[in-house]
């Protein structure tokens, strides 16, 4: 068995009866690579880590870890380790000995057992706490043992499912940077499972956005955040206002879209050759979207804006979260930088447009169909 921590999906498909919980997955996640497996409730994301752990079996496909088909072998052949949500320590073992159990179960000796895990507490900055029992340490603390207890084999790849939400919002910030120094000083794939895009886009090398047991994109978190694939992508990263239109025309690299309310879109053609009449979606970000009181000059023909009615305005610290009324939109919304709020305050019930720049439209692979994702 080689060293290597990639692993390679093909063509992976489990099913439960009649549900598709992974549905014809194809990914690489490359060697030594921080991987957050992102989306919501029920997408299959657990599913694919206790497939690549072993404690779950494919319906139909490949996995391979380093050059090792592992679909077969049992989890403690894998190479893998696995941290979970309710990390359970042993209540009655000491912080040491919990840390060691996994080698103890290998029948490595105690006094290796205890050299190993005090090196895996020193590196979790928990040496002085060996001795003590897991009730008396505090949530974060027992975070880390459990961290320390997974790592004790010396796996080419670590599995978290959903590993930091048992913890409150500031151990979970702390917590979050050391899985990430953890992971760089390592060098070995942690494939992470997590529901909360935050939490993906801070750590991830690589982002794998699914949805029902399939993957709408995998990408670096910046490309995601940035150049969503798909409507899907860019609503629930939830950066992104996603706008839906017909062909009208094509000139000089732009395609102009009509849409159902009557506005008009220009939008890069970039790759796509889109033909006359063609349904086409796009996003834009909601902090390229500049919102001005609707004045009488401003006429439903101006391209690239969108008007509506001020719905709520939150302040959010360096910007102000406008959200408004479209109508046939679900929610369009502005963040404004808080310089710029105070230029032209506006307030609930205002009539507002709101308005990009053309460069800032970003073409998506397929049409918005408009039903709640
Ligand atoms: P969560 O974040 O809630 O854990 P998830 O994205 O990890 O969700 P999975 O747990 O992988 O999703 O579940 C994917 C789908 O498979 C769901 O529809 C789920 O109900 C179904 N499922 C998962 N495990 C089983 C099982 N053992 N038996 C039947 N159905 C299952």
């Amino acid at each position: 068995m080689s060293n290597s921590g990639e692993i390679r999906l093909v063509d992976l498909t489990k099913k439960f009866g009649d549900t598709d919980a992974v549905k014809d997955i194809n990914l690489t996640i490359p060697h030594g690579s921080y991987c957050c497996l992102l989306g919501p409730s029920g997408c299959g994301k657990t599913t694919i880590l206790r497939m690549i752990a072993g404690h779950e079996t494919p319906t139909s496909g490949e996995i391979t870890i380093g050059d090792t088909s592992v679909v077969g072998l049992p989890p403690v052949q894998r190479g893998t380790a696995m941290m979970f949500q309710s990390y359970a320590l042993f209540p009655h073992l000491s912080i040491r000995d919990n840390v060691a159990f996994y080698l103890k179960m290998r029948g490595v000796g105690k006094d290796e057992r205890r050299k190993r895990a005090d090196e895996m507490l020193e590196r979790v900055q928990l040496a002085h706490l060996r001795d003590r029992m897991p009730a008396q340490l505090s949530g974060g603390q027992q975070q880390r043992v459990a961290l320390a207890r997974s790592l004790i084999t010396n796996p080419r790849v670590l599995l978290l499912d959903e590993p930091l939400s048992a913890l409150d919002e500031f151990l979970r910030l702390q917590m979050r940077v050391e899985l990430k120094t953890l992971q760089a000083e390592l060098g070995i794939t942690f494939v992470h499972v997590t529901h909360t895009q935050p939490e993906a886009i801070a750590l991830a090398d690589m982002v794998v956005v699914m949805d029902t047991g399939r993957i709408d994109q995998a990408a670096s978190a910046r490309e995601i955040y940035n150049s969503p694939a798909t409507p899907y992508v860019a609503r629930f990263m939830g950066a992104q206002n996603v706008l839906t239109g017909a062909v009208e025309g094509i000139e000089d690299g732009i395609a102009r879209l009509k849409s159902a309310r009557g506005e008009t879109f220009e939008i890069p053609r970039q790759n796509v050759t889109p033909a006359i009449g063609e349904e086409m979606s796009f996003s834009v970000r909601r902090d390229y979207i500049a919102i001005r009181k609707r004045s009488d000059i401003e006429t439903e023909a101006a391209a690239n804006a969108v008007f509506g009615t001020v719905d709520s305005i939150e302040y959010q610290g360096n910007f102000v979260k406008v959200s408004l009324q479209v109508p046939g939109m679900d929610t369009f919304v502005a963040n404004v930088p808080d310089h710029d709020y105070f230029v032209e305050p506006i307030g609930p019930g205002d009539a507002v447009a709101a308005k990009w720049d053309k460069q800032h439209a970003h073409v998506l692979d397929r049409v918005d169909t408009g039903v709640p994702e």
